[in-house]
């Protein structure tokens, strides 16, 4: 139970529909009070103004039938030839007073003490533009809220005596059932905002538990699920965004295997070789010839094993982002020279004129043994596929605009076979090769294998550094490779 309202209080919907029901109830209270408080004033005013008619009116009416009191007579209830039933102009429950000149009250209503009376009276003295408010006891007269008037009325020549008269403010009990009225739409606003408010955001937050409830059902299995929620509100969007991330979850994990597997199976095919040729060897006594070809086989077989797996630690730390990348401010020609130099000797055993163009210096800030890694990769490639008697691999280095961006370009440029068209686009991906028999030279171990990574790799690297590959060719023209990256 109390999980239950622990859950309760923290839910979203909950405290939407409190916040929501909270801002109404400050509202509906307000405006309720403002009508009250009006009211109030337009009772106070119509008191006032009954005031004001009747004390005219008693004034003229009531002229006549006073006169002085003769000499040392009391001025007790009656002797001025009035009587209550002659004030015509009051209702039950008013009140009312007369004061003669010396102050003293010549006549006074039943409910209305002189104790009140003083009050009232030395109130009125103190602001005589303001009608007097003064809440009658209980034994004076229902408890309510009393407004009074003091008039002056000209009796005779020089005897003026003062009226004071004094009205209910709320005759009717207008007030309490106003506010009983607004008490109740209040209590009834809130009840049915707070039901309807509760029902809205539940409805409003049904997708988000579809979401939710897809996202806790996901595994690594049935990440071809999608929500598919078609609205179009803020929540489509959400769900569309989510389903968007499904799908690139997917994609990367589908990479994932997909390279796990190319993986276990570029590693089988040289341990099975080992192995057939081992057992091969170990059938019954061969002679040394025999012996030393199927060791130099297992040699090449192990080169091929070790740069694989050196290429596919490579791609993992960079994935993980684990590579230890030292940046630093480098000058692309150098590098460039450096790499040219280093590879001369396998370009000649290849036949093939590797020289670099213009080198332009340009500062890029890359990590040297990294990208030293690229340009070998990339030259190796041109070296490796630009075959024949006028083969050729030049390297050039430069700076220009890219993307209004100033940038840094190193180019490979050969003039082999090309690559088609078709597979322009998956060139970079990991294990794509064209032509696998073509890069398998088992005969050759000191050729550069073709283990399909090596445009993966240069891609990876020349990201990591904020750059970019491109790569340009036609069939029988040879191929460009150019890397971008941001200048420093
Ligand atoms: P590999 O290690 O097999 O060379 P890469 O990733 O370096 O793998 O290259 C992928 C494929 O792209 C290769 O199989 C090859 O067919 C093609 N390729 C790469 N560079 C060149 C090039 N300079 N000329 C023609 N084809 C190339």
């Amino acid at each position: 139970m109390r999980a239950f309202f622990a859950r309760l209080f923290h839910s979203f919907r909950f405290r939407l529909t409190l916040w929501f029901v909270a801002i109404l109830a400050l509202l509906v209270a307000g405006f309720s009070l403002f009508i009250y408080i009006r009211q109030t004033q337009v009772l106070r005013v119509e008191a006032s103004t009954r005031l004001t008619a009747q004390a005219a009116q008693f004034g003229t009416f009531y002229r006549a039938f006073l006169r002085r009191p003769p000499e040392g007579e009391q001025t007790e209830g009656g002797t001025l030839g009035i009587t209550e039933e002659n004030f015509l102009y009051l209702d039950d429950n008013e009140v009312f007073a007369l004061l003669g000149p010396d102050g003293r009250a010549i006549q006074t209503s039943e409910h209305f003490s002189s104790n009140a009376l003083n009050t009232v009276y030395a109130a009125w003295a103190k602001n005589p533009n303001v009608p007097v408010e003064y809440a009658l006891s209980e034994e004076e007269h229902a408890p309510r809220g009393y407004l009074f008037l003091v008039t002056p009325v000209e009796l005779e020549h020089d005897f003026r005596a003062e009226l004071v008269l004094g009205s209910p403010i709320d005759p009717t009990h207008q007030l309490p059932r106003l506010a009983l009225t607004l008490g109740s739409i209040f209590a009834l606003t809130i009840l049915i905002a707070f039901g309807g408010g509760y029902w809205l955001a539940d409805q409003a937050m049904h997708p988000v538990q579809t979401i939710t409830r897809t996202a806790r059902d996901l595994g690594e299995h049935d990440l071809n699920r999608r929500l598919n929620l078609t609205r179009p509100d803020e929540l489509g969007e959400l769900a569309a965004t989510f389903d968007e991330m499904l799908a690139r979850l997917q994609a990367a994990f589908e990479r994932q295997r997909q390279f796990t597997a190319d993986a276990s199976h570029e590693l089988r095919t040289p341990l099975t070789i080992i192995e057939l040729e081992t057992n091969r060897a170990l059938e019954r006594p061969r002679t040394q010839k025999e012996y030393q070809k199927t060791l130099t086989t297992i040699q090449a077989e192990n080169e091929w094993m070790s740069r694989l797996v050196e290429e596919l630690l490579t791609l993992a730390r960079m994935d993980s982002g684990r590579a230890k990348l030292a940046p630093e401010p480098l000058d692309l020609s150098e590098v460039a020279v450096d790499v040219v130099e280093r590879l001369t000797a396998l370009a000649e055993k290849n036949q093939v004129a590797l020289s670099t163009g213009a080198l332009e210096e340009s500062l890029v800030n890359a990590d040297r043994a990294y990208l030293t890694q690229l340009l070998t990769n990339l030259i190796e490639n041109g070296i490796k596929y630009a075959n024949g008697p006028a083969a050729r691999v030049v390297v050039e280095t430069g700076a220009a605009p890219r993307a209004d961006q100033p940038h840094a370009w190193v180019r490979v440029t050969d003039n082999g076979p090309g690559i088609p068209a078709e597979h322009l686009p998956h060139l970079f991906n990991r294990f794509y090769r064209i032509d696998e028999a073509r890069t398998r030279e088992e005969d050759d171990a000191e050729a550069p294998s073709g283990s399909g990574l090596g445009l993966a790799i240069v891609q990876s690297i020349a990201q990591a550094f904020g750059g970019t590959v491109e790569v340009q060719s036609a069939v029988g023209n040879g191929t460009v490779f150019t890397v971008w990256f941001p200048i420093t």
